[in-house]
């Protein structure tokens, strides 16, 4: 169907990805259509492909925030097939995840909250970092779900919450940079 099918799926589910300095996993989730791949595109750096809708990527990059690097590796996995297997594997290989609703979607935003449930059911005790994203933020006039609504909902989940808009880059640079902090956080409160 596409040129641009990538298949970095299998060596990417096994590697244990830890030779050399650490390296977070960080997961996309969210409904079809949202922009994960937009944003990860961006992460990656290559968003001119943005006609080419491939079925499953990674990205692998560092960051320096605060001074200080942080090397991510972003999965854009989640809808590379509907198997319930690799959903499950998904919902456990990740360091962090990245909740993507679409600020246009009201049902998006729904699912974004059944996410937040399967995750923690997924993950039990551990406090892992997450950030629920509205998405789209630039389509003012079909936006269905509005900013407080967003963070009041990641009030109750208790996550992060930032508004994105792939199309103008908007807040997707403090999003990837959310990220690594929330990371470096809870690695430190586990060290202590
Ligand atoms: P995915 O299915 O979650 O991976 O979503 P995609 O990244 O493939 O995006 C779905 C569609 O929404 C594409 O046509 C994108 O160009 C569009 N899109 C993604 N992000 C934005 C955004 O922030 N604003 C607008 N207006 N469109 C977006
Ligand atoms: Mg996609």
């Amino acid at each position: 169907r596409n040129s641009c099918v990538s298949d970095s799926s299998d060596s990417v589910i096994s590697s244990g990805s830890d030779s050399e300095g650490q390296i977070y996993k960080v997961v996309l989730l969210g409904e079809h259509g949202v922009g994960k791949s937009s944003l990860a595109r961006i992460f990656g750096g290559v968003e001119d492909s943005s006609d080419c809708e491939e079925t499953g990527n990674t990205y692998d990059r560092s960051l320096i925030v605060d001074d200080e690097e942080t090397s991510i590796l972003l999965y854009d996995i989640w809808e590379q097939d509907n198997s319930g297997w690799l959903k499950d594997q998904c919902m456990r290989m990740g360091d962090a995840y990245i909740i993507v609703y679409s600020v246009t979607d009201k049902s998006s935003f729904e699912k974004a909250s059944e996410l937040r449930i399967q995750l923690r059911r997924a993950r039990q005790s551990e406090n892992i970092p997450i950030i629920l994203v509205g998405n789209k933020s630039d389509l003012v006039r079909s936006r269905e779900v509005s900013k407080d609504e967003g963070s009041a909902c990641a009030v109750v989940f208790d996550c992060k919450f930032i508004e994105t808009s792939a199309s103008l880059h908007h807040n997707v640079r403090d999003l990837f940079e959310g990220i690594v902090r929330q990371i470096r956080l809870r690695k430190d409160s586990k060290e202590e």
